[in-house]
């Protein structure tokens, strides 16, 4: 295996990536967007050309960064990964383009934390394979442009609407992935159990799926601690009794919600009466960031018809009154 980031000791995270879906007929869901990818990546190779820039948005954990390996394998070129936060300076971006061999997938997380400085520098790069950089500082410094290969940016973001028109403009390719079903997670936990050579009931696998949130990694996650529980109190075999047992006192609930969400859920309903209530004072009130909050506890919630959103705030649905074991309570004048 080529892959140079290939390491000889385990390391966390290496059950995530041998989980990690290879190419395209392996990726489960996504049904839309496989079938778009599989035609852009087709059109590319027979031209010979790099593919279009790429853009994923969506939560955590729904496959931007799988995708974004596989096309790289399909379209047999090499994949370079880094993240908005991490180039801090166009120096840097310029040392990663100018090292890209002609057609390869760059690929940048978090695309909507870069810095202005350097998202200017990326734009001739995307639109005309051009880097025009300053050189020296005061009356000599000087222009020098630098031809670069064609290549193809792939972009993740979880907020797409925190991305810069111009940016967002560049991307002839962009792509809204979608929480998964529990058909598609339950098929991600049974494979995902085969590869650890785990015995798994239909059931067990199923009850895990339903309680993953929609997410492939949360059903990962969930599935290495359900086998931990069926391993050591068990017999080893994932059954639904030792999924349930399992999940339920890692605090995951029968719709999937963990703390985080019954401790969102219960603010609105007990101090709020319900909402509407804005996500800053939910932010002030949880000490969660209003970045988790927008970005990985409302997505679900929304989904799952338990919150809505309204320009007043944020509300309680009626599933979500019943969901905390509470009634409704009455609006005013009823
Ligand atoms: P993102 O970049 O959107 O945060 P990742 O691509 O890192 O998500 O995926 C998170 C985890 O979920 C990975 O370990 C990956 O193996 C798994 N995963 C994501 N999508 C799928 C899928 N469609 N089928 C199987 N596993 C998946």
């Amino acid at each position: 295996d080529p892959d140079p980031t290939l390491r000889a000791a385990p390391q966390p995270g290496d059950a995530d990536r041998a989980m990690r879906p290879q190419a395209l007929t392996e990726f489960v869901g996504q049904a839309e967007a496989r079938a778009n990818l599989r035609v852009f990546i087709e059109s590319a190779r027979m031209r010979g050309e790099a593919m279009d820039h790429t853009l994923f948005h969506g939560p955590p954990g729904l496959g931007k960064t799988t995708l974004a390996q596989i096309m790289a394998k399909e379209l047999g070129v090499n994949f370079r990964m880094t993240s908005g936060p991490v180039l801090a300076r166009a120096g840097d971006l310029a040392a990663i383009l100018t090292n890209l061999e002609a057609r390869d997938v760059l690929f940048i997380d978090e695309i909507h934390r870069l810095n202005p400085v350097v998202e200017e520098v990326l734009y001739p790069a995307m639109e005309d394979f051009e880097l025009d950089l300053v050189i020296g500082e005061g009356p000599a410094a000087r222009t020098v442009r630098i031809e670069l290969q064609p290549f193809t940016l792939v972009g993740a973001t979880t907020r797409l609407g925190l991305l810069t028109t111009p940016l967002r403009d560049r991307f002839g390719i962009p792509t809204r992935l979608q929480f998964y079903t529990v058909d598609e997670l339950d098929h991600i936990v049974s494979r995902g159990a085969r590869l650890m050579g785990i015995s798994a009931e239909s059931e067990g696998t199923r009850e895990i799926a339903k309680r993953a949130r929609g997410t492939p990694r949360i059903a990962g996650r969930l599935l290495r601690r359900v086998v931990d529980f069926a391993l050591v109190e068990g017999d080893g075999r994932l059954t639904r009794e030792i999924a349930d047992g399992a999940l339920t006192r890692l605090g995951v609930d029968h719709l999937g919600l963990d703390g985080a969400d019954r401790r969102y859920l219960g603010l609105i309903a007990e101090n709020y009466g319900g909402g509407p209530v804005g996500v800053e004072t939910i932010s002030a009130a949880l000490s969660e960031s209003r970045d988790a909050i927008e970005e990985v506890i409302e997505p679900y919630l929304l989904q799952q018809g338990l919150i809505q959103r309204t320009p007043r705030g944020r509300m309680l649905a009626a599933k979500a009154w019943a969901h905390l074991g509470l009634a409704v309570p009455k609006a005013p004048g009823q």
